[in-house]
């Protein structure tokens, strides 16, 4: 396992690896690895010979005031748990080395990044598709793994390949849960235990949802109004907002459908979490 922190080194690695003929595999994440990055790193295993997994807190995706501060970093424990998975080089620049150059061009999207996520985290799609557009850069990686917990973000970065035309596949591995059904998150280890418990909330009014949708319920709004009723059993939770909608560009959705996606978003003390599901998909 190597941990380079610099474009240059990474570049003359991979070009190694390319000229050796390797297929190389790249896995963004911002550290404080949990077993779902890890499934990430995994997948990358077989869909490659060379696992690159960035490790970078990137400060254009944060809010002013938000936690890029607090977010919990440690890169040595993340090196270990990563190498066990088969990553052979952990990419770990600090900011200068990202955004030294200069921080005037900005990979921004439309009417997909201005919904849902884009109302309460104003200019945070435009700083995840303008790092994830660096790393694809340094990196010129053959697949790129990304997380369906993060529906938005995917869908965005889809967009992104599809319409600036970026040699590279992506591959969208399912949520992974905690036995509890709380999906793995960072930030859950923010969490107290009793908003922990709160936030189970979120898990348990999925499953509500598609257990009506199961029993052949097609209104977004009948799912709605069951995903808010089980969110407002839960007083400690405020919740953001509750999506039914097309899985393409994240509109409303006019009948819930197989392949419909169901988002939620709600803050359980200062700790912001969001989790999905995709009708139809076996994961309820
Ligand atoms: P992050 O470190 O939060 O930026 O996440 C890095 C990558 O891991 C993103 O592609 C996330 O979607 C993915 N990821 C985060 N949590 C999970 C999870 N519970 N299951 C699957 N993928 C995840």
């Amino acid at each position: 396992m190597e941990c380079l922190v610099s474009i240059a080194s990474l570049r003359s690695r991979l070009e190694h690896a390319r000229k050796a003929g390797q297929r190389i595999a790249l896995v963004p994440t911002m550290g404080a690895l949990h077993e779902g990055h890890l499934v990430l790193a995994g997948v990358a295993r077989r869909e490659a010979d060379l696992v690159v997994m960035s490790v970078f807190v990137n400060p254009r995706q944060f809010a002013p005031g938000g936690d890029f501060d607090r977010y919990p970093r440690d890169l040595e424990r993340d090196s270990a748990l990563a190498a066990e998975r088969g990553v052979e080089v952990i990419f770990a620049p600090p900011v200068e080395e990202m955004y030294g150059r200069g921080t005037e061009i900005v990979v921004s999207a439309g009417e997909t990044a201005g919904r849902w996520e884009g109302v309460f985290r104003p200019g945070h799609f435009a700083g995840v598709l303008t790092v994830v557009t660096k790393l694809f850069n340094i990196v010129q990686p053959d697949v790129a793994c990304f997380g369906r917990k993060d529906i938005q973000q995917v869908t965005l970065i889809r967009r992104l390949v599809e319409e600036l035309d970026v040699p590279v596949r992506l591959v969208v591995v399912p949520t992974v849960r905690d036995t509890d059904g709380l999906a793995l998150s960072s930030r859950n280890a923010y969490l107290s235990a009793a908003e922990r418990t709160a936030a189970l909330a979120i898990p348990r009014a999925l499953t509500a949802a598609v257990a009506l949708w199961r029993s052949g319920e097609r209104r977004p709004m009948a799912l709605e109004a069951m995903i808010g009723e089980v969110l407002r059993s839960e007083p400690g939770l405020v919740t953001d907002y509750i999506a039914v909608v097309h899985p393409d560009r994240l509109a409303p959705a006019t009948m819930a459908e197989p392949g419909t996606v169901i988002a939620i978003a709600a803050r359980v003390g200062t700790t912001r979490l969001i989790d999905n599901t995709i009708l139809g998909e076996h994961d309820f």
